[in-house]
């Protein structure tokens, strides 16, 4: 009995280096860790020079590399042997492999030795799901003169090959899954975000950004339609001048259209009353857009359409407001027209004006690290702290994201810098509680604010107190940000 056993079983060697395997793959996820573990578990049987993982990507129906960024493998290798991998993949059955070209099948394997080089071996086998192979393993093994590959290597190797190919089958499905989880955790994150918010500016770069992260490999755009036409409004440029006509012809009729090779897909935005607002696009040079791609794109247009849509219709409304909805402070263009009746003001009585102009440090990591709900708290807490330091007569007002803009009438130079170093350092002590706001990963965060000052001087044009004390600001900003720079000039 136990002479039998002895016979069959695998050498300790072979049976050290599955238990190895085992190990590596249990105790790795990421595939360049995996990669890593299983080349040193075959380093310790045999002469590796390279092990290789390749996928079939069912979407793009090509061959991927595993461990490298899933490239694409045709790119990385030369012709023949790509088509040889591919056949592999499409072809093979359970216990099949392929020494230096040669297909063979465990049952053969008395013969093995026949196909073994010294030097350089190329093994690859199909990592199989159910009948189907899905990929491959790729070896490459160098031999001297005086190694061989014993056929308990091979035995040991086709148990590998199954364990591998589970590990990988249970992580790309959990890839897939949770790649479909954060999708819906997105749009669900975005949904929210873009309820409160009806500033186009804001919106479109959150849709864009979301977009690109879900399409990673496709270049994105986003259009919308004027009286005048389309226009492009994410990201800054697009040179394609084929998009640039294909977006001319998109109409209200259409679902989304495909060119014949799938590379550009233009997913108009569609108000409910059947007009349109705009056209998300997507375009690839090398891969077509793979079907989950299409639906993704699908719901992420209809759901862009929704909240463009009410943005403009806010927008309407708006004309007639002069307050901010999140902050109680002046909108922008009550900003605009208070500053043009102070200008005039100071001008007639001669009394002196400053601006002070401010805008919130790193403001977009606040919204990348903790999401959006809380940069909108911090944004309300810190007009709250500028309402407080200010006076009666001074005007406070929102003048875009994240940017505050104040007008002081009365006021001089001195006195302002005064005003803006007593804003600065008091948002800087602000402790924004966040326990009202809704999975905040922290109770409370500080934020600081780079300020720029300004005077009006008699001949400057309104807008040039807002563009002076910006200047300022910029300049506070770009040497090192909570300070407040004062602007002489
Ligand atoms: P810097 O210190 O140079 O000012 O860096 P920053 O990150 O503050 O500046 P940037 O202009 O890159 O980012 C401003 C961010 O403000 C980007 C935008 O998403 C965010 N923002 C604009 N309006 C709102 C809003 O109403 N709510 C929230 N939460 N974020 C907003
Ligand atoms: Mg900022
Ligand atoms: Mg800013």
């Amino acid at each position: 009995m136990s002479e039998t056993f002895e016979k069959e079983s695998l050498d300790s060697k072979e049976l050290n280096f599955l238990a190895d395997v085992s190990i590596g793959l249990t105790q790795n996820s990421d595939p360049e860790s995996i990669i890593q573990a299983l080349s040193a578990s075959f380093n310790s049987i045999v002469k590796l020079e390279s092990l290789n993982i390749f996928i079939y990507d069912e979407n793009t129906q090509k061959l991927r590399d595993y461990a490298k960024s899933w490239i694409v493998i045709d790119e990385t290798h030369d012709k023949s042997y790509t088509e040889k991998l591919y056949n592999v993949v499409k072809n093979s059955k359970y216990d099949d492999f392929l020494i230096n070209d040669n297909s063979i099948n465990i049952k053969d394997f008395w013969d093995i030795n026949k196909y073994i080089k010294s030097r350089k071996n190329v093994i690859i086998f199909p990592l199989m799901k159910g009948e189907t192979p899905y990929g491959l393993i790729e070896l490459t093994i160098n031999l001297t003169m005086s190694d061989v590959l014993t056929i308990d290597f091979f035995r040991a190797l086709i148990i590998a090959a199954y364990q591998i190919s589970l590990k990988i089958q249970n992580k790309v499905l959990a890839d897939k899954m949770q790649a479909n989880i954060d999708f819906h955790e997105s749009m669900k994150n975005i949904a929210k975000i873009l309820e409160t918010q009806y500033d186009l500016n804001y919106i479109i770069p959150i849709i864009g950004e979301m977009i690109d992260k879900f399409i990673a490999d496709h270049l994105i755009y986003i259009f919308l339609k004027e009286k005048d036409g389309y226009h492009l409004v994410w990201p800054l440029a697009c040179r394609d001048t084929k998009i640039l006509d294909m977006v001319k012809d998109v109409t209200a009729d259409s679902a989304y259209v495909l060119t014949n090779d799938n590379k550009i897909g233009l997913f108009p935005l569609i108000a409910a009353n059947n007009s349109i607002l705009g056209c998300i696009v997507a375009h690839s040079h090398t891969d077509k857009l793979a079907q989950n791609e299409i639906d993704y794109l699908d719901q992420l247009t209809k759901q862009s359409s929704l909240t463009i849509q009410r943005a403009n219709m806010y927008a309407e409304v708006l004309e007639h407001a002069t307050l901010d909805a999140l902050t109680g402070l002046n909108n922008r263009r009550q900003f605009e027209i208070r500053l043009k009746q102070e200008v005039s003001m100071a001008n007639r009585k001669q009394h002196p004006l400053c601006a002070i102009m401010l805008d919130i440090d790193f403001f977009k990591k606040v919204n990348d690290t903790y999401g959006h709900a809380v940069g909108d708290e911090v944004l309300k807490n810190v007009a709250s702290v500028i309402k407080q330091q200010l006076r009666e007569s001074d005007i406070p007002s929102r003048y875009g994201g994240e940017e505050f803009a104040i007008l002081l009438p009365f006021t001089k130079l001195e006195e302002a810098g005064a005003v803006a170093q007593r804003l600065r350092a008091a948002v800087e002590a602000k402790h924004v509680d966040l326990s009202e706001v809704k999975d905040a990963k922290v109770k409370e965060i500080q934020v600081t604010i780079s300020v720029g000052v300004y005077q009006y001087k008699e001949g400057d044009e309104p807008q040039q107190l807002y563009t002076k004390a910006d200047k300022a600001l910029y300049y506070a900003k770009e040497h090192g940000r909570n300070k407040v720079i004062v602007n002489r000039g």
